[in-house]
């Protein structure tokens, strides 16, 4: 071989050793980091870290609330379980002053572990928000752990592995909804032995991830992976085959509540998407222009992100939509909250969140490979989505307080 050849192949081999290091160095050692912010105490006190604390607390500020203001109403339905008979929905139903067309929902633990922080927002507003709103309010509605399963066990699914934000439907033509994109993407999202964050496998995770991007685009990837699949019981993002049994029960119980009401607002609570710290409004795409110019007023003055951003995907038999259509007659807005915790609009951060929710989920299906590993794995993921940062929580109740206060103040007054 000609001398300039070798150094040639030489050269290349260092660059390419050199690439590999930086970006196994930079992507193992992203951490995304809040600014610093200061820490209001009793923000932070909202925040439980079990299930049973989350919800009798839920129940003793609705007694509260009962005993300060007329016709408050406290209900609890049991979600049917095969492994524990303690899961419950819990509701505070307070009524309005003044105007009685209009109704705010707000909804927590679609996605079960999301349900501490999304209980913590929940219980500020029965606390300090709803006994200090002076004049005319809208009646409210808290629904509080609609996936207890997944809440007391710090799952995002049921037990039945499902994602209620893919399983939410009055039609069972969801459960026959293909897609094709999630089934070539199988083997790479469902990993088949068992988990260890430290294989080698998941130690060049993001190199296969990042080859898989360089072929079908990160919008296409996060589309198919994310949208929801009715095929693979055991596979992430499964949407079920038929309405888990607590949406078959909201079904039935939801109407009574809503039948009275000509508008509704619903305000779902999520983390776990979007930049850390962030209280981030994802709206559902909206067609009708009214209905958009009224959420827009509705949030007036906030950050809306409508889906037409890069890093927005739409997802099948969404928990949001199945409320809207319990109302066919009413004027329903809805608004997904999420409070950001990883930096998953960017791409390591997503890929991260990818990868913990890859190897959560293969965990439960496949095991462990030791106990540190399931220590670390579950760890990692519920750091994901309840962050334990105390700067972080402060962050989420102090944006909440004034989000919510904006957002009901605007719904109150508009004709
Ligand atoms: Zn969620």
């Amino acid at each position: 071989m000609k001398k300039s050849i070798k150094i040639f192949l030489y050269s290349l081999s260092l660059v390419i050793i050199f690439i590999i290091a930086a970006s196994y160095i930079s992507y193992w050692s992203y951490s995304p980091e809040l600014e610093s912010t200061a820490v209001n105490d009793q923000n932070t006190s909202y925040f439980f870290e079990n299930y049973e604390e989350c919800r009798s607390e839920f129940i003793n500020l609705s007694n509260q609330l009962k005993s300060q203001m007329e016709g408050v109403s406290i209900d609890s339905i049991r979600v049917e379980s095969s492994i524990d008979t303690n899961l419950s929905i819990d509701f505070c139903f307070i009524p309005s002053v003044g105007d009685s067309s209009k109704l705010v929902v707000i909804s927590s633990g679609v996605h079960g572990i999301e349900g501490y922080t999304g209980s913590a927002v929940q219980r500020m507003m029965m606390n300090e928000m709803i006994p200090e709103i002076q004049g005319n309010r809208p009646a409210i509605l808290l629904i509080h752990g609609v996936n207890p399963y997944g809440f007391k066990y710090k799952r995002r699914v049921t037990e039945n592995n499902v994602d209620l934000n893919r399983n939410s439907s009055l039609s069972n033509e969801l459960y026959n909804i293909g897609n094709s994109g999630y089934a070539d993407l199988y083997d790479f999202v469902n990993p088949a032995n068992p988990a260890s964050e430290d294989d080698f496998y998941n130690k060049f995770f993001y190199m296969v991830a990042i080859a898989k991007i360089a072929k079908s685009s990160m919008p296409v990837l996060r589309q198919a992976v994310l949208q929801g699949q009715y095929e693979f019981p055991e596979g992430l993002y499964f949407g079920g085959d038929r309405q888990e049994p607590q949406i078959s029960a909201l079904e039935d119980y939801l109407p009574m509540y809503f039948d009275k009401f000509k508008t509704i607002l619903h305000i779902d609570l999520h983390t776990g998407y979007g930049e850390i710290g962030k209280l981030h409004l994802f709206a559902n795409p909206v067609e009708n222009d009214e209905l958009k110019n009224y959420t827009t007023r509705v949030f007036e003055g906030l950050d809306i992100d409508w889906g037409d951003s890069d890093d927005f995907y739409t997802v099948s038999g969404d928990f949001c939509s199945f409320i809207g259509d319990l109302n066919p007659d009413a004027t329903f807005i809805s608004m997904p909250f999420e409070y950001g915790t990883l930096n998953s609009q960017k791409t390591f951060g997503s890929l991260h969140s990818i990868q913990k929710t890859i190897l959560e989920n293969q965990g439960i299906q496949h095991g462990y490979q030791n106990a540190k590993q399931e220590d670390k794995i579950k760890s990692s993921f519920i750091e994901m989505y309840y962050p334990s940062d105390p700067e972080w929580r402060s962050l989420v109740i102090e944006q909440s307080r004034e989000v919510l206060n904006i957002a009901i103040q605007n719904y109150t007054e508009f004709k």
